[in-house]
């Protein structure tokens, strides 16, 4: 079945409904005028080529209202050409699309190498790397342990000390998961936020090797401003990014929006900004939803970085 007709339904076409989702604070004030596009649009040549074909057949009007959907909410990687989608090729609750690029996604060792206090600190071996970044309390240190599935991982980054650093750990000897400090303590003051973001800023304003970050979204809660001004800086920025909804189990018994209602309106506004909607993926540490799906998506990913 083409993919037209599975996007038609479910999640991914209540995003196309503007009266399905109320925002559950104002929209935010953005400093820029324009859209920007994904990072891959941006980055890899396949998406240009995308962008440019999708561009020119609009023109023409010959693009149809779901193929157009297609090009801008789901994320095809390079390698695919978006009208030969089918729906095997989309992985579960994400907007994935799966390419040739995805390889070998297995996690079999990793290794803690280092705490860097800076950028220029970071090890220089030129292997791929992918930071974990995401509201203090998101579910870091428990995607990271999911992943990974060894709970060293996660607490070499909670010692004392290390917090505040960015953290590299090697794996399977080939690429790195970097852990990143938290941000948006609620009881920070403003002033170690300001920290945050100057340290932070300066890794991924720097860092060559970097194939993306994995912006981690608590889906148990309504959009956070901060977590929306932290994508669009990254966006601003052409920083790669993949959204990773956390704690997608937990199912609200009385008040409040389901985790797929709040993701919903976390890309509502997204896509205000984004011309080209970033990867995402629903996910939960505790029952290891999405944990391979995401592993094989980083794979492609870091496969066609390695090109
Ligand atoms: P961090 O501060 O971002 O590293 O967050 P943690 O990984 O320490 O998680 C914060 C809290 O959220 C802990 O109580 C976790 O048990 C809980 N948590 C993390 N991931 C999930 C999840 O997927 N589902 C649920 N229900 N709880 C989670």
């Amino acid at each position: 079945m083409l993919v037209r007709n599975r996007i038609l339904s479910l999640q991914l076409a209540s995003l196309i409904n503007p009266s399905s989702s109320l925002l559950p604070f104002p929209k935010p004030t953005l400093s820029f005028p324009t859209r920007y596009l994904s990072h891959w649009t941006l980055r890899n040549p396949t998406h240009r080529h995308v962008s440019a074909s999708a561009s020119k057949t609009s023109q023409t009007r010959q693009i149809s209202d779901a193929a157009r959907f297609v090009r801008t909410v789901l994320f095809v990687p390079p390698g695919v050409d978006p009208d030969e989608l089918t729906e095997d090729m989309v992985l579960p609750g994400s907007n994935i699309v799966i390419g040739p690029y995805a390889g070998e996604s297995r996690i079999k060792e990793v290794e803690f190498v280092k705490s860097s206090g800076k950028a220029k600190e970071c090890p220089k071996d030129h292997r791929p790397e992918f930071a974990i970044l995401g509201r203090s309390n998101v579910g870091k240190s428990s995607l990271i342990n999911a992943l990974v599935r060894k709970k060293e991982v996660a607490l070499t980054s909670k010692k004392p000390g290390k917090t505040q650093l960015i953290n590299h750990f090697l794996v399977n000897k080939s690429w790195y998961i970097v852990d990143l400090p938290g941000y948006g303590f609620a009881k920070a003051p403003d002033a170690a936020r300001m920290d945050w973001s100057s340290f932070t800023k300066g890794y991924f304003l720097n860092r060559d090797t970097l194939v993306a970050v994995l912006l981690l979204v608590d889906a148990s809660v309504p959009p956070q401003k901060i977590d929306l001004d932290c994508a669009n800086w990254l966006g601003r920025n052409n920083i790669p990014i993949t959204l990773v909804f956390t704690k997608c189990d937990k199912m609200k018994a009385s008040k409040g929006k389901r985790p797929d209602e709040n993701i919903r309106d976390f890309q509502q506004v997204i896509r205000q900004n984004y011309k080209v909607h970033p990867p995402w993926i629903m996910t939960s540490s505790v029952t290891g939803l999405g944990r391979d799906d995401l592993l094989l998506h980083m794979s492609q990913l870091r496969n066609y970085w390695d090109q």
